[in-house]
Order: structure tokens, then C-alpha cells, then sequence
């Protein structure tokens, strides 16, 4: 049974997502009074596990599903008993038409090596050593202040500098168009594409703008000071459960099903609970909810263009993992780090050509991941000891717009059909024949379009990101005259900080939208 909301507090948070959360828990923490208001029966938002399959004992991580970009600064402070699996292999990438493949094993250099030379890249190899070493570099530089104020953009480019002179890193990895430093570094198609695809999780050029896939990219590489992007034992809801238990054991209180609907400009957050409208007074008030959100919720109209995404995600169960149609890996090293497929250069300009001109694209390009490789406490008892796994499928490629107008039911079915298609393109058998069926005897497939995602957490157009994501310094236009400035919280709206995946540095399972609101509203609370 939810608490009803108190009357009054310090802090009310819009939205327990995990970064909601994070942000209680750190004012809890200091003191102050919070009420976290979540219209969803439970919190997490996109950071949830569930179990998706009738009668199927699984809880799948259902939309986010590795982390990397926690800092342990916010674990420690907040005691979050969370554990992250590193993965051995990092990537393996089918040849299209072929049946080899390239295998990333962080483990095996000399392995990883005749991966490359025998796709035909080994010229690649040590090119690839080199760029990874400087997104290296940048990690350890760059990722131990995204827990401290914002950086000018000189500061940020001093920052690169200095960490590797000569090296020009904030000239190519910052200012340098994605594609084109991809391309002017690696010269195999599939290497390309495989580089490439850390700019596109979630991500769409805007025309020629690609200043997100570049912020995108960036994050991608620099989470935990190395780039690893690990499984979370027991799902990403473990974390979302941590979060959730540091904020009550902080003193804050969480409501449940309720919705908020208006923000005034006094603070006073107003509410629906099982259809009954309630209201609650702030100090202060933080948004675990988009900015589009804040905007609608304090009757204003929001400054910038449409949002969207452009990902499709695929859940499935399955019996058993599928054959590989190649015979040089097992499917245990090609499913155990981040399997991509149809995702060469050549193929993802390919997509984002179709999809720009409007049409889905005809091969979808897609990554997939094995949780239950790394990590089986996701499985009931009974099917930890059978082949069973999980699958999950993040497509590319399919921006919001182009489905938006379609009937949602069958928008589904089709991109599910296309993703499936995609996926049975790089193996030996139909994915289909390994799918386990649920308690109704329907396949256990569980498929999220971006309409999906915009109902059921509210992602503005299904934006993985609440909005696109932008470099992690303060624009030189910009005068830092605020703690939300300060800390990159700034909603555009005097009375409301952005806690969520809209601050500046929030995107993602990190929990650093929320460390950073919790930064400039203790610095507002103390001021009075
Ligand atoms: C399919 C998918 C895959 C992803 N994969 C990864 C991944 O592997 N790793 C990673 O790091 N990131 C991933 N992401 C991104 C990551 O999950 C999000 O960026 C992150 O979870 C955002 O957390 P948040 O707390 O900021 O916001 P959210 O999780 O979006 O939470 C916002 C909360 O606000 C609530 N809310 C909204 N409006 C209202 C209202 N009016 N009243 C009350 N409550 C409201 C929502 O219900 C929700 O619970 C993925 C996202 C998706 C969708």
C-alpha cells in the first residue's frame, strides 16, 4: 500500500526513475524532507526488470539492460548493493553474406587479432588498438567530473588536451563529425560500422547535425573511466530496487500511482491518485520526468522541435541458443558480449539513407545481448538448469516519426517481423524454432516500439534518452549564473530542476541526472 503524499516538503520529485531516486536519496540523506511522486505502479522507469512471459519464470531486464556509467562515487555514497559483471567478449559481428565473423575478446589479443585478419581488416588491428587507447585516455580523464560542476567548453577542451598532448583528441573526438573519424581511421567496412554503432544507440542524425551521435558516442566510451558496459546481477530492476531502498532508508516518501498534471509556479505540484486529485507544496521541485514533460506540466510551450527515437526493442525467451552460420565461434562467445548484425558502415549509412528519405529501413540493423550468459539469477530454479536464455534485440534505425501515425498493434508486429528477419539473416537456423512458448502456448517474444515507450514511461517520442544528448560542458553562450546551470540541471524554468535523462549529463543508467540535482538543490536549499 502506497503513503498518501505529505501536504507539504522540502522536495517533491516528478518521477521515480532511477535517477528520481538517486536524487532523493541524496536529499533524504542531507536532511531534507522529499516526496517522490511516479505515476507508475512501481519505480524504475526505464531501469526495470519484469517478468514479460506468462507462466515463465524470468525476470528480463525489459528495457535498459547494461550499465557502465554509474560512477562508484554514487554507489558508495548512497551503500548500493549493486553488482556489475564484466563481460569477456566485447563484440562479435557477422560478415554479411559470408559465414564468418569478427570476435572482440578483451581477453585474447592474439585471438582478436586473426579475428581481424581473417574478415580481411588486419590492417585494422593495430588502428583499432590506437583508437580505443585514446577513447581510453578520454575515460579516465573525463568520466571523474561528470560528478562535479560543469566544465566551460575551455575547460573541457583543456581537459583533453592535456590528458594526451599531441594526440588532438578534442579535435577529433569532439569536433570531428562521427562518421568522417571513423571512416578516416578504419578502412573495413565491418570495423566501421562496428566503431560506428556507439553513436547510434538511441540516436538519429538530425539532417547534418550529428552533434547527438558525437554526445552519444562519447558517453559510450567513457563510462566507469574505461568505456566497459556491464551486466547488473539480477537485472537492471536491482538497481532500480537499490536506488529505491537508499531513498526510503533516507526518509523520503514514494508514492505510487500517482500522476502528476500540473506544476504551478508556486511549487505546488498537483496530482491524480485513483482518480482522486491531490496536492502537494514544495520548496523546491526536481524532474525525474522528461523536460518535455516539465514543460507541459507548467503550462508552458516547449522551446525546441519534435522529439524523437528511433530504436526498436525485442525480447525473447528462449530454449536454447540458435546455431551461428559460423562454425569458428560458439554461440556462447558470439551471444556473450554485444552481437551485432547487418551493422557494417556501409549498411548503417544504408538505413539512416532509407529512413531519412522516409521509408523503414529494408534490413534493420540490430545488436543483441545475452543476459543469462553472464548472469542465470534471473531464471527461476527450474530453468536455471535447462538451456534456457534471454535475448534481447535493440534495433536501430526506425525513428519515431516514421511509425508514429500507424496503428500501434501493427506497427509492432511488423517491426518485430523485420527485426526477426534481420536477426535470422546471420544464423543457421529461424530464430523462431528456438523461441520458448509461453503459458498459453504463444511465443515468448516481447516486442517495445517507440509508441510503446511513449505510453508506458513517457519517453518523448520514445526518446531512450528523454531528449538528444548533448557534450558534457557548458556552451560559451551560456552564463553560469545558477547552481542548476552549475550542475547542468537547468530545466529553463526558474522553479524546476531536471533530474532525469534531460540534464545535461543524465542519459542513460547512471544515476548522474539525479547526483547533480541533488548538487544544486542542496546549494539552493541552503542559500534559503
Ligand atoms: C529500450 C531501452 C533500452 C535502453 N538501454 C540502456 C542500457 O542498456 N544502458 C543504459 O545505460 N541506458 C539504457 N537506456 C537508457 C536509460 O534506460 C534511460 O536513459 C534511463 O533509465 C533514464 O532514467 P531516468 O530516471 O532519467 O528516467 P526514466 O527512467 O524515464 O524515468 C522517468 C519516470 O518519470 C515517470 N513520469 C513521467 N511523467 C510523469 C508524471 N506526469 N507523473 C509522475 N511520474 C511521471 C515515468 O513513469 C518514469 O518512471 C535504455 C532505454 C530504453 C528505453
Amino acid at each position: 500500500m502506497t503513503p498518501p503524499a505529505p501536504s507539504n516538503s522540502d522536495v517533491v520529485v516528478v518521477g521515480g526513475g532511477h535517477n528520481g531516486l538517486a536524487a532523493a536519496a541524496y536529499l533524504g540523506r542531507a536532511g531534507y524532507s522529499v516526496t517522490v511522486l511516479e505515476q507508475a505502479p512501481a519505480v524504475g522507469g526505464a531501469a526495470v526488470s519484469a517478468q514479460a512471459f506468462e507462466g515463465i519464470d524470468a525476470r528480463l531486464s525489459r528495457y535498459s539492460y547494461l550499465v557502465s556509467l554509474m560512477p562508484r562515487s554514487i554507489r558508495e555514497d548512497l551503500g548500493l548493493d549493486i553488482s556489475l559483471i564484466r563481460r569477456r567478449y566485447s563484440s562479435y559481428t557477422p560478415v554479411p553474406g559470408t559465414d564468418r565473423g569478427l570476435l572482440i575478446d578483451a581477453e585474447d589479443a592474439e585471438r582478436t587479432k586473426a579475428s581481424f585478419e581473417a574478415i580481411g581488416a588486419g590492417d585494422d588491428y593495430m588502428r583499432w588498438l590506437d583508437f580505443y587507447r585514446d577513447t581510453q585516455v578520454i575515460a579516465a580523464s573525463l568520466f571523474p567530473t561528470m560528478t562535479e560542476p560543469m566544465m566551460t567548453k575551455a575547460e573541457f577542451r583543456r581537459l583533453l588536451d592535456l590528458a594526451s598532448p599531441g594526440r588532438n583528441l578534442y579535435g577529433r573526438f569532439i569536433e570531428t563529425p562521427i562518421v568522417t573519424l571513423v571512416n578516416e581511421t578504419f578502412e573495413n567496412d565491418i570495423v566501421r560500422g562496428v566503431v560506428l554503432t556507439d553513436a547510434l544507440i538511441g540516436t538519429f542524425p538530425d539532417g547534418d547535425d550529428d552533434s547527438a551521435m558525437r554526445a552519444c558516442f562519447l558517453y559510450h566510451v567513457i563510462g566507469g573511466g574505461t568505456g566497459d558496459w556491464d551486466v547488473p546481477t539480477g537485472g537492471m530492476g536491482s538497481v532500480s530496487s537499490a536506488l529505491e531502498r537508499a531513498a526510503r532508508e533516507a526518509g523520503a516518501t514514494i508514492v505510487t500511482g500517482a500522476h502528476v498534471t500540473s506544476i504551478g509556479d508556486d511549487s505546488v505540484v498537483n496530482f491524480s491518485q485513483d482518480g482522486q486529485q491531490f496536492s502537494t507544496q514544495a520548496r523546491l521541485v526536481i524532474s525525474g520526468a522528461s523536460r518535455r514533460t516539465v514543460y507541459e506540466l507548467a503550462g508552458k510551450s516547449f522551446p525546441e522541435r519534435d522529439i524523437e527515437g528511433a530504436q526498436v526493442k525485442v525480447n525473447l525467451m528462449l530454449t536454447r541458443l540458435p546455431q551461428l552460420a559460423d562454425t569458428t565461434v560458439t554461440a556462447e562467445e558470439a551471444f556473450g558480449g554485444t552481437f551485432h548484425i547487418n551493422e557494417s558502415g556501409t549498411q548503417l549509412a544504408s538505413a539512416i539513407a532509407q529512413a531519412q528519405s522516409g521509408n523503414i529501413p529494408d534490413v534493420i540493423p540490430c545488436e543483441i545481448y545475452c543476459h543469462t550468459l553472464s548472469d542465470r539469477s534471473i531464471l527461476g530454479p527450474e530453468l536455471q538448469n535447462t538451456e534456457a536464455h534471454t535475448l534481447t534485440v535493440f534495433a536501430l534505425n526506425v525513428p519515431h516519426s516514421l511509425i508514429a501515425d500507424r496503428d500501434p498493434d501493427e506497427v509492432r508486429e511488423d517491426l518485430q517481423a523485420r527485426v526477426l528477419r534481420s536477426l535470422n539473416s546471420v544464423l543457421a537456423e529461424p530464430i523462431e524454432d528456438c523461441v520458448m512458448q509461453d503459458a498459453s502456448g504463444k511465443p515468448c517474444i516481447e516486442t517495445k516500439t517507440t509508441i510503446d515507450l511513449e505510453n508506458a514511461l513517457g519517453l518523448p517520442g520514445g526518446n531512450i534518452f528523454h531528449q538528444p544528448l548533448t557534450l558534457p560542458y557548458i556552451p560559451d553562450e551560456v552564463t553560469i549564473n545558477t547552481p542548476a546551470t552549475k550542475w547542468g540541471v537547468n530545466s529553463g524554468l526558474p522553479h524546476i530542476l531536471l533530474a532525469g535523462a534531460s540534464a545535461v549529463r543524465g542519459g542513460g543508467v547512471s544515476a548522474l541526472g539525479g547526483h547533480n540535482a541533488a548538487m544544486a538543490a542542496l546549494e539552493i536549499l541552503r542559500e534559503g
